[in-house]
Order: C-alpha cells, then sequence, then structure tokens
C-alpha cells in the first residue's frame, strides 16, 4: 500500500501519526521512539505485540497531554526541543493538515492504484492503461461489461467508443444518466484484437470486481452482454435463456441485457435489449417496495 495512503487510513480509523520534527540520530531512535511515533516505517506497528508493554519512561503514552498530537499547534521552542537527539514530548510536529477523508475513499483509492499496477495475467503486457470504472460510487445500478476495446483502452474508461454512445442510450432508457450509474467491465485490460476473455483472465480479475461490488452496493447489477453474463453468473446458457430472469450476484439482484456491439451489428434486437431495460427497471422497482 502506499505509504500516502497508508498514513490516511490511519488517520481515518482515529489513529494519531506522529512525526519527529528533527531527523533523530538512528542509533538512539531505536531505543527512545515513543509508540506510534516518527518515521513511517514504524508507524506499521501500531498496535503491534512490541507496544504492547506500555510506555517507557521515554515513551509517553497514546493520548497524554504532554505530547502534540497531529492536528494540535506546534509547541513553542523549549530548551528541551533544542536537543535533537532525543525525542522529548515537543519534538514532534504535527502532520500538515487534511480534511478527513471518509474510509471508502481511501479503499477505492487504494483499489484503483491496486489494477493500476497488477500484473496478474498475461493481458498487462498488451495493454496501453487499465480501465478501472467510472461513474457514481454511490449509484443504485451497476452496470458490468465484458472488457475495455480498443479506444477503452487508449482513454482509461469503460464505454467510451460507439458502444458506449449506444449503452448511454440505453441508460436513459431506464431513465438514468451515465453519471448515475456505475460501470465497470469484468476486465480491467483490452485483450488482443477484442477476443474473448480467458477463464484464467477473468479469474485473475474477479477480486477487483468483487471489491468494487463490496463498495458501491449497488441494489441491482446490469450484466451488458452475453460473455459477462455468462462469466458473472458461472453458466454457459444462451442469452435468450438468461434474459427476463431474475438472477444473483454477490447476494444483489442481477438481470441481463444485449451488448450494446451487438445491437450496432443487429438493429432489429434493439427492441430486446429494450424489453430487457424494462425488465430490469421492474426488478429495481420492486426492491424499492
Ligand atoms: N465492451 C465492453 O464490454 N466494455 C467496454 O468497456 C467496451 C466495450
Amino acid at each position: 500500500m502506499e505509504e500516502s495512503v497508508r498514513l490516511q487510513y490511519l488517520e481515518a480509523m482515529g489513529i494519531d501519526v506522529w512525526v519527529p520534527r528533527h531527523p533523530p540520530v538512528v542509533a538512539e531512535q531505536a531505543v527512545a521512539t515513543p509508540i506510534g511515533c516518527a518515521s513511517p516505517s514504524e508507524a506499521d506497528r501500531v498496535g503491534a505485540p512490541d507496544n504492547e508493554a506500555g510506555p517507557t519512561p521515554q515513551q509517553p503514552a497514546i493520548g497524554e497531554s504532554s505530547v502534540n498530537r497531529q492536528h494540535a499547534e506546534p509547541a513553542p521552542p523549549t530548551a528541551a526541543s533544542d536537543s535533537s537527539h532525543k525525542f522529548e514530548s515537543d519534538a514532534f510536529a504535527p502532520l500538515p493538515h487534511h480534511p478527513k477523508p471518509h474510509t471508502d475513499d481511501l479503499a477505492w483509492k487504494d483499489l484503483q492504484h491496486q489494477v493500476s499496477i497488477c500484473r496478474a495475467c498475461f493481458l498487462c503486457e498488451t495493454r496501453t492503461q487499465t480501465v478501472f470504472g467510472v461513474g457514481n460510487k454511490h449509484a443504485d445500478w451497476l452496470l458490468i461489461g465484458e472488457a475495455p476495446g480498443r479506444d477503452e483502452d487508449l482513454q482509461g474508461e469503460p464505454f467510451v467508443g460507439r458502444a458506449g454512445q449506444l449503452l448511454n442510450e440505453m441508460i436513459r432508457a431506464i431513465g438514468l444518466r451515465r453519471e448515475q450509474v456505475y460501470i465497470a467491465n469484468m476486465l480491467k485490460c483490452r485483450p488482443p484484437n477484442n477476443r474473448d476473455p480467458q477463464a484464467d483472465e477473468v479469474a485473475a480479475c474477479h477480486g477487483f470486481l468483487k471489491r468494487q461490488i463490496e463498495l458501491i452496493r449497488p441494489k441491482l447489477i446490469l450484466a451488458v452482454g452475453r460473455i459477462a453474463a455468462q462469466n458473472l453468473l458461472h453458466t454457459q446458457q444462451p442469452l435468450s435463456r438468461l434474459r427476463g430472469m431474475r438472477h444473483e450476484l454477490e447476494g444483489i439482484p442481477l438481470t441481463v441485457v444485449h451488448h450494446p456491439a451487438y445491437l450496432l451489428r443487429s438493429l432489429p434486437e434493439k427492441a430486446k435489449a429494450w424489453e430487457d431495460l424494462q425488465f430490469a427497471l421492474s426488478v429495481y422497482q420492486s426492491l424499492e417496495q
């Protein structure tokens, strides 16, 4: 986890983080650093068994009033604070104040970072960039497509090509705008030449999607297209058999809809997509009651 993200987590959890005002002399730091103080690596040990014995004479206890808390004003210089080789109570400068981030924000940031550096399958070799997902992180509706295509790989956002424009229309058909739903794909990287995702790629990426679902906690999931539907539902049944039914993923109702790229190729099927969307809407409305 990135250091800045880790510090934000500690802050969000209400754990004070201490930093030395003066760089400590390393040899003395080992014996004199107070609990939870000083360098980032030491903050890792907050709550670790090493710290359970309680404060030593040089270690003010957490919460002790004589030490500067993270958001307190820095103490004026004193004779003690001149002593750069000692961790005196006033030898700690407050971290710059930032508004308290919501824990979910930190979880999103961390997840996005994990996706961006993922090398769990071969697709990392050919991607331009990862395509994380976009939209309202508190959305009632989560739309899950298959995988980024060429445009998405270039722009880093799902469903931005022609299929994306049609998907936007489909979203309007349920009375919503793109910004009101969350849009993600099963895969965060583009398969070369837009080939179908392979089972190992879906498996490697599944944890990311699962975490997105956990964080969004949508009321309804819409699987966009046959490939997404079959993989998410672990079935080989054709879309014609999966349509018009309420399924479930991670305990959340799921319905399916034809993929907009398919609809662009076979316009007569658009009527079926309309039906699918109306069905999805009826499931959603039944949840509201
Ligand atoms: N098709 C998908 O399934 N997802 C995209 O992001 C683009 C096209």
